[in-house]
């Protein structure tokens, strides 16, 4: 059996090498490595594919998240609302504008964040809310585009771990995540679901002054060569990862496939386990399983991690310390939160491997190494 990795790039990257390899030679022989051709021809087919009208590329998906919000005109002290249950960046890059960050609660199943608590959360001085689709499954974004829209808010939604995922809202359209809100932010990292060999990001809105404004604003906030009008940041993506990520987007939605198929598999071993809680796929949501997350019940996590661990398994903690309990808030005076959700997820989950390589024999490996620890 080949041995079992959270994510595998390495096998991935085989079947793809010689398109990837001739499309990198190409730019190093232009010395084409900032803004290159290919840059634009990603941002055209990914836009293309999200179904979004402007799609900016960036360094990364912290930056993308940083960049839609400095482009709201937020003043010091105006509140963002964002889940505590997710990776820290979706709220590192409120405090870091001097904004305040605002933690709510997700749904137990879902992971997602509870538009109850959204509701619940707003003041005078929200002005944002940052839904996340954490694992790969979109954010109840119908409730929350209500809540939104009733209080005159922005919606950035956090895409990261979520491209290629979908939403179908109540009236039956179908939307691709990200392209639901005002804007939506996405990662490029090399373990997301659209992975560069490196770092990068983008953004998407069908807003056309948004649009603009945040291209300025990634680009030194400049409106012509030398004159700069806003104060921005240097935000891009390198022309290699674009070649890179136009190569792995052509075939995204069968990586996708390739993880849902695993999904399926981890879902039916574990059908008949009262010990595990197999993640919940969402009616209104095409789940794209960056992640594959258990919730375990009455079962003693750190020693399942160390039996898979002696069985060459890796598994990982998704997220050990959530939003409201990291130190780095502890200077900006927040309230003490009660987010009872969010402490009983993170005592409970448990994130197994998960990407677009796995074969039958590892997942039976997997599951019955899992089952064998219940
Ligand atoms: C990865 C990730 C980010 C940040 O992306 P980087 O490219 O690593 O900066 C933001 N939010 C979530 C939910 C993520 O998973």
């Amino acid at each position: 059996m080949l041995p079992i990795q959270m994510v595998d790039l390495q096998r991935q990257y085989q079947p793809i090498k010689e398109e990837i390899l001739s499309g990198i030679e190409a730019v190093l022989d232009q010395a084409a490595f900032i803004n290159g051709k290919p840059v634009q021809e990603f941002t055209t087919d990914l836009a293309q594919y999200l179904g979004a009208k402007h799609v900016i590329p960036c360094a990364n998906g912290t930056d993308a998240l940083q960049i839609a919000m400095m482009a709201l005109d937020l003043q010091p002290g105006d509140e963002v609302i964002t889940p505590s249950f997710t990776y820290i960046a979706t709220t590192e890059v409120v405090a870091l504008l001097r904004l305040k960050p605002v933690f709510v609660e997700v749904d137990r199943n879902t992971f997602c964040m509870d538009p109850e608590s959204v509701r619940k959360a707003i003041t005078p001085k929200t002005k944002a809310i940052v839904p996340v689709h954490l694992y790969g499954q979109a954010a109840p974004m119908d409730e929350i585009m209500q809540i939104a829209q009733e209080y005159n808010l922005f919606v950035i939604e956090d895409n990261a771990q979520a491209i290629g995922g979908t939403y179908t809202s109540k009236d039956g359209t179908v939307k691709k995540t990200g392209t639901i809100g005002h804007i939506g932010c996405t990662s490029f990292f090399p373990s997301k679901n659209l992975g560069g060999y490196g770092d990068g990001g983008a953004i998407c809105t069908n807003d056309d002054a948004l649009a603009d404004k945040m291209r300025m604003i990634a680009n030194h906030g400049q409106s012509k060569r030398y004159y700069h009008d806003v104060v921005g940041c240097n935000s891009r993506l390198d022309t290699i990862q674009a070649v890179v990520l136009k190569a792995k987007l052509k075939r995204l939605d069968q990586y996708i496939d390739a993880r849902r198929k695993a999904a399926d598999y981890y879902d039916a071993a574990f059908a008949n386990s009262r010990a595990i809680q197999t993640p919940q796929r969402a009616a209104y949501a095409g789940h794209v399983f960056h992640q594959y997350t258990l919730i375990l019940h009455g079962v003693d996590r750190d020693g399942l991690n160390a039996h898979l661990a002696a069985h060459q398994i890796p598994s990982m903690i998704y997220y050990p310390v959530p939003g409201h309990r990291q130190k780095m808030f502890d200077s900006f005076g927040l309230p003490q939160y009660n987010l009872e959700t969010t402490d009983w997820l993170t005592e409970r989950v448990i994130s197994l491997p998960m990407h677009t390589e796995l074969d039958e024999e590892q997942l039976a490996y997997i599951t019955q190494t899992v089952l064998s620890y219940i």
